[in-house]
């Protein structure tokens, strides 16, 4: 059989850039399409000239590319989107348009080509359920079209079904894959990601800043888990037509992460609270908490993200301490 050849869209971008490093080092040949909208091609240094690697800087959406490409691989990973709550709230249009017509794009042509399909959606679509832990057939309670937050996951969640419809009418083997806070090196926090822009803050001596009353509890996992559940899910057929979870199940509030981001650099920061309103304007809604039920993962890939989250958040440390 000829090498494996995987196609990720998405693939200059914070999780992408590791699944193609990850998919590298298996021996795949690896294939990414990324506009450089949030991404960038120093997420790529580890693998460019590599053999085996190419990146196309074009839009996903671009179906005349996406054909080409897709002619000779054997699995896609979609993972191009508008990612993060700020760029969502700042660009609710282009996140509705984007997300939706990339999405279409890459189903297509995925079904063209009979491509093994991972569609990435987030833990966001189970909305404002007050599940203590979300399960995959969990219903998604998204809020009123009024608010602006609920764009990203609506998006998603329409991703999802079209994946699923791709799966019904056409038996597409496609799995959909909920990722719950991703963290690890290269990740930005100028989109409205906690871990970088906290630990930029307290590297930088300035206040952390903590929004609402800090109460609200997340599970972070590491990237370098995520993308080994990616490949995993990918090879095994059984996985066709499901969707997993993926996650950690440690949770944490977000007032202890800024005041553990402080022990650790050892930071004189203040932790500083700010309103949503204050942030992203009227009308934020955010949830309590956001955690995964991930026996589905397991009991699929005998594995689940366990990285404990100091290991985790040192990573993140020592990417951005030498930046200053
Ligand atoms: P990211 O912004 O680093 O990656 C997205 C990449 O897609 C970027 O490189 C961007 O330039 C590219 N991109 C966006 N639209 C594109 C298009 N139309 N064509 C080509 N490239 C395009 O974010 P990430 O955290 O790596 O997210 C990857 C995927 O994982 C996304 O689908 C996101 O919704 C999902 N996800 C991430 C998290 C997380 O915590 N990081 C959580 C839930 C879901």
């Amino acid at each position: 059989m000829s090498q494996n050849h995987a196609l990720i869209t998405g693939g200059a971008g914070f999780i992408g850039s590791h699944l193609a490093e990850h998919l590298l080092a298996a021996g795949w040949r690896v294939t990414a399409v990324d506009d450089l909208s949030t991404g960038s091609i120093a997420n790529l240094r580890s693998v460019e000239g590599r053999p085996g690697f190419r990146l196309y800087v074009s839009s996903a959406g671009d179906e005349a590319l996406l054909r080409a490409l897709a002619a000779d691989a054997h699995v896609v990973f979609h993972l191009a989107a508008v990612v993060g709550v700020k760029k969502v709230m700042e660009s609710a249009i282009q996140t509705i348009e984007k997300n939706l017509h990339t999405t279409e794009t890459v189903l297509k042509v995925a079904n063209l080509f009979r491509l093994r399909t991972v569609v990435a959606s987030t833990s966001e679509v189970y909305g404002a359920n007050p599940r203590e832990s979300f399960r995959e057939d969990d219903d998604s309670i998204i809020g009123t079209s009024r608010h602006r937050r609920w764009s990203y996951a609506a998006s998603k969640l329409l991703d999802e079904f079209h994946a699923f419809a791709y799966f019904y009418s056409t038996s597409l083997p496609v799995t959909v894959v909920r990722l719950f806070n991703t963290i690890g090196p290269r990740q930005v926090g100028h989109y409205g990601m906690v871990v970088p822009t906290f630990v930029g803050q307290a590297l930088a001596g300035r206040p952390i800043t903590v929004y609402g009353d800090g109460r609200q509890r997340r599970c972070f996992t590491f990237v370098k888990d995520v993308v080994r559940c990616l490949a995993e899910l990918a090879a095994r057929p059984a996985t066709v037509g499901q969707v997993y979870n993926i996650g950690s199940d440690q949770e944490i509030t977000i007032m202890d992460l800024a005041r553990k981001v402080k022990a650790m650099t050892g930071s004189p920061s203040e932790v500083v609270l700010q309103s949503y309103q204050e942030v992203f304007g009227e009308n934020f809604v955010d949830m309590e908490r956001r955690k995964p039920d991930v026996s589905k993962l397991r009991a699929a890939i005998g594995y689940a993200p366990d990285t404990r989250l100091e290991a985790m958040l040192q990573t993140v440390i020592d990417e951005l301490k030498p930046r200053g």
